[in-house]
């Protein structure tokens, strides 16, 4: 892997985050982005927050923030402020997406996903397996007003925004160099509020990371695609854009990503020989070299020094 660029250092103080979803314990791939944010913001003698994406209920695993929690400490990765749970923060979404609606660019969606898959058949354009659909506008009306507190509330619609023509977002990833996205070809107009009612993950991160005013956002490869939908949310919503730098996936053995889906499992934390071989194997993924492999290493000793060997990749670039 590449060395990491070095970002200019924030004018009022770096704020980093980790942001998991609480679907299950942490797993190798979950603890390189922990480990990469947490020593980005040691690095940075900055604040490192915590916040456990709860908004997708169904996809929820009842305990495992809890869990989450656990693993972390006993990683020694500790946050510097009280941590937050998304679900408890729905009034914050809502007045986000009012927002969005005064400014006339979101509407009402009646589409399932089958009837999105046929429109898009119909003009003969096929989805690769394990790729979104590209919403082709179906519902979007010619022009959109702004929609009264009955239509808010009401249920059963999903609400997309309007993407203006010929989108195209630019930005420079710290790890990965310059990425380029056109929104309108390769994502379409998508969804803020679902048909259940429930806010998606692109709203209610990019809500979040401005209310928590974070300055650096370091997190998996894995969410790189949805990096240039929520640049151009944090335009439209008037909020400043962190910077972002986005760690190298962790592939199982047959090359797939590491997730719950693939039943990756929980890493080990039982006895600090234990939780010391995860870090390990998380910082070689990173890249990090020349950290202490004795057996009598304490985790805050090694933390350190491989906060140390996170400051030196970074700035020997
Ligand atoms: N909650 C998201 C996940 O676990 C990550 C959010 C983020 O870091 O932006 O995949
Ligand atoms: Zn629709």
């Amino acid at each position: 892997m590449p060395n990491f660029k070095n970002p200019s250092p924030p004018a009022d103080g770096y704020r980093g985050r980790f942001a998991p979803s609480p679907t299950g314990p942490l797993h190798a791939g979950s603890l390189v982005a922990a480990l990469g944010s947490w020593l980005d913001a040691r690095k940075n003698q900055g604040k490192w927050l915590l916040r456990i994406e709860d908004l997708d209920t169904p996809r929820c695993v009842s305990g495992a923030d809890q869990e989450i929690l656990r693993q972390l400490l006993a990683c020694g990765l500790t946050w510097d402020e009280e941590p937050t749970w998304q679900s408890q923060h729905q009034e914050r979404y809502k007045k986000a997406l009012e927002r969005l609606n005064e400014l006339q660019i979101v509407y009402h969606c009646t589409c399932s996903r089958l009837s999105i898959a046929n429109a898009l058949e119909a003009r003969g354009v096929m989805t690769p397996r394990n790729q979104e659909m590209v919403y082709p506008g179906t519902c979007r009306p010619h022009q959109i007003g702004t929609y009264d507190e009955g239509e808010i509330a009401s249920t059963e619609v999903a609400w997309r925004l309007a993407l203006p023509p010929g989108l195209t977002i630019d930005f420079d990833d710290l790890a990965l160099g310059k990425q380029t996205q056109d929104l309108i070809q390769e994502v379409g107009d998508f969804v803020l509020r679902r048909r259940d009612s429930i806010f998606t993950y692109q709203l209610a991160v990019v809500v979040d990371d401005a209310e928590q005013e974070i300055t650096h956002i370091v997190r998996g490869a894995d969410l790189l695609n949805n990096t240039a939908r929520q640049i151009y949310l944090q335009r439209a919503l008037g909020y400043v854009t962190p910077s972002y730098l986005h760690l190298p996936l962790v592939l199982d053995e047959y090359g797939e990503k590491l997730s719950k889906q693939t039943l990756a499992s929980a890493i080990h934390t039982e006895n600090t020989q234990q939780t010391l071989q995860e870090l390990r194997k998380a910082a070689k993924h990173l890249g990090l070299k020349d950290l202490p492999d004795r057996k009598e290493t304490s985790i805050a000793e090694w933390l350190l020094a491989a906060t140390q060997a996170w400051n030196r990749k970074i700035t020997s670039s």
